[in-house]
């Protein structure tokens, strides 16, 4: 009787993969020093990824924290504008996608800042962006854990600061618009910060994840031409017309009403394909 030998040292085994790092363009990474948009409302990101630093009374948000290697830069530009870790209270965000929470974690560990975010976002987070619906494994992340659940509409306050959740699914799940109130020029002015309306690549028919993700886009491009938007800024700075290089101009800038339509006639092209 033959005696079970190990398996035989011949045998070929395909090479494992090369894993391939998460490639994005130079201007996402791109660091800018601090641009004032509006009275207590600064753009601390990159060139092309929007990071808001929300100066208030009792200390300040931050919305959006890009991609994880942005940590470093958003803190050294807090320190620019006189914000120490420890006045950071809450952090905010569009969508749980690599590029724009990426560097939560490490924010949050540094300051002790409390996460804010809605459920289905949370989700995602805490499992650092894996088994995505449309990006599977592709878009990995440190795993946030969030420390508050909002519901749609609801208001979050810090001192003088006071924002509105707006739930507008398609780009993910759990994408969100923000609103608030600040000052340009002296005047009171509604800002609207929206998420990315896009589906790239996305399976918008019968996709067995995201049964309803047509009907929640049009929902949400709806919802987006309703906000309070006097400004509107966007998490990918370009989708709205902003260029964050040397000065602040805000001629280019879009508003929510055509926002909202170019990315429902560029979601027809995409069903067309
Ligand atoms: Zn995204």
């Amino acid at each position: 009787m033959a005696a079970y030998s190990s398996f035989s040292a011949a045998e070929n085994f395909a090479v494992l993969p090369q894993l391939e790092t998460y490639k994005v363009p130079e201007s996402w990474r791109q660091p800018v020093a601090p641009l004032k948009i509006a009275g207590n409302t600064w753009q601390i990101g990159t060139e092309g990824i929007t990071s808001l630093l929300l100066k208030g009374s009792e200390g300040s948000i931050l919305i959006d924290g890009g991609m994880e290697q942005t940590a470093e830069h958003l803190l050294e530009n807090m320190r620019r504008l006189g914000v120490a870790p420890s006045d950071l209270k809450l952090i905010l965000h569009s969508q749980a996608h690599a590029d724009h929470v990426g560097s939560l974690a490490e924010l949050k560990r540094a300051t002790g800042a409390q996460v804010v975010t809605n459920a289905e976002s949370a989700v995602l987070m805490a499992r650092g962006g894996a088994n995505d619906i449309h990006f599977a494994d592709e878009l990995l992340y440190p795993p946030i854990k969030a420390d508050r659940i909002l519901h749609d509409g609801e208001q979050v306050v810090l001192g003088d600061l006071r924002l509105r959740v707006h739930f507008i699914p398609g780009h993910t799940p759990g994408s969100m618009a923000w609103t608030w109130e600040d000052a340009v020029d002296g005047k009171a002015t509604g800002i609207a910060y929206v998420d990315s309306l896009t589906a790239p690549g996305y399976q918008l028919i019968n996709n067995p994840r995201y049964p309803n993700i047509l009907q929640d886009f049009r929902k949400s491009f709806e919802r987006v031409r309703n906000l309070p938007c006097d400004l509107l800024i966007t998490p990918h700075a370009g989708a709205s017309g902003w260029v964050f290089k040397g000065n602040i101009e805000r001629d280019s800038v879009i508003d929510c009403k055509e926002y909202a339509d170019k990315a429902e006639q560029d979601l027809k092209l995409v069903q067309l394909e």
